[in-house]
């Protein structure tokens, strides 16, 4: 009788009984599908190994990657947004924002926080896609602003990592104020000429778009992130054209004049380094500073 005809009828194995390769232990990439290990993955800063197609990630790891050892302060870490406006959609929100909260870990979808990077203080927002698409709501907001103050008093370079849906229709109207509020913080900032990074990354659009994420001294993006205002979709049923290929992404953006340049993850902390090393004023301890006059004026 050959082997693989089966002879009892009716076996049944429970589904707890199932052997199943555990989840989350290989990495498919959704550009050149290729598979590999999510440790190697991760290794990698979530890009890929063989095309560098950039996955999305959360502030937990671009704070991992950005902070001198993981080693940073949270700013406001426990404000969250309350409802203004009663809002029911299929659920009401305070249900919504429960629900988020639980589901991601997080409080709202921007996390900002201070400490140093190669050896340099410096100040970072970071949004979380995973909070309702990284909506901007009023804590967005709020945070980002508190975040830019933090960086005017300690004078600190600020940074922002954009990646978001626009603003948050849950909140409406208070949603759109963010944009006023962290644009007129921004303009405090650069007063006090203190450098803002903006990084762009995978999606960047709406309303983050058209304030924050746009006015950084320096208008950076990731690879092939979507950058945009209105999606590809509506924009194609308004003006009733096909667009051109790449459309809306970092590299077509950049062609276009709307970026200074685009940065690969792996290189992003040294390019950083760099960049604030050229335009922050460099401290001079105060003890060598007398000395080296005196130096200079016998040899003169
Ligand atoms: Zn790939």
């Amino acid at each position: 009788m050959p082997w693989f005809k089966r002879v009892e009828k009716g076996i049944h194995t429970p589904t707890e009984e199932k052997k199943e390769t555990p989840d989350g232990l290989w990495y498919k990439c959704p550009e050149c599908k290729a598979v590999i290990s999510m440790a190697e993955h991760r290794k990698n800063l979530n890009t890929c190994v063989k095309c560098d197609y950039h996955d999305r990630i959360g502030s937990e790891e671009y704070f991992a990657i950005l902070f001198d050892d993981n080693k940073f302060t949270e700013l406001d870490g426990n404000l969250t947004s309350g409802d203004p406006l009663n809002f029911v959609d299929s659920k009401p929100y305070p249900q919504r924002i429960a629900a988020t909260e639980k589901k991601t870990g997080l409080k709202d979808a921007v996390r900002t926080a201070y400490g140093k990077m190669n050896g340099q203080n410096i100040t970072i927002a970071c949004m979380d896609f995973a909070f309702i698409g990284g909506s901007m709501g009023s804590v967005v907001g709020e945070k980002i602003s508190r975040a830019i103050d933090h960086a005017r008093e300690t004078r600190t370079p600020f940074m922002m990592i954009s990646k978001s849906g626009g603003a948050r229709m849950m909140e409406a109207g208070f949603s759109l104020m963010q944009m006023a509020k962290t644009s007129a913080k921004l303009a405090l900032l650069s007063e006090e000429r203190l450098p803002y990074i903006s990084l762009l990354t995978d999606p960047t659009t709406g309303g983050v778009t058209a304030s924050y994420a746009m006015l950084g001294d320096f208008n950076i993006a990731e690879p092939g992130a979507l950058i945009g205002f209105a999606g590809p979709r509506v924009i194609r049923e308004t003006i009733g054209k096909d667009l051109p290929k790449d459309f809306q992404s970092a590299e077509f953006v950049l062609e276009h004049g709307f970026l200074d340049f685009i940065v690969d993850r792996k290189a992003l902390k040294q390019k950083l380094t760099d960049l604030l090393e050229m335009v922050m004023p460099k401290e001079t301890p105060k003890s060598e500073k007398p000395k080296k006059l005196r130096a200079t004026s016998k040899a003169s």
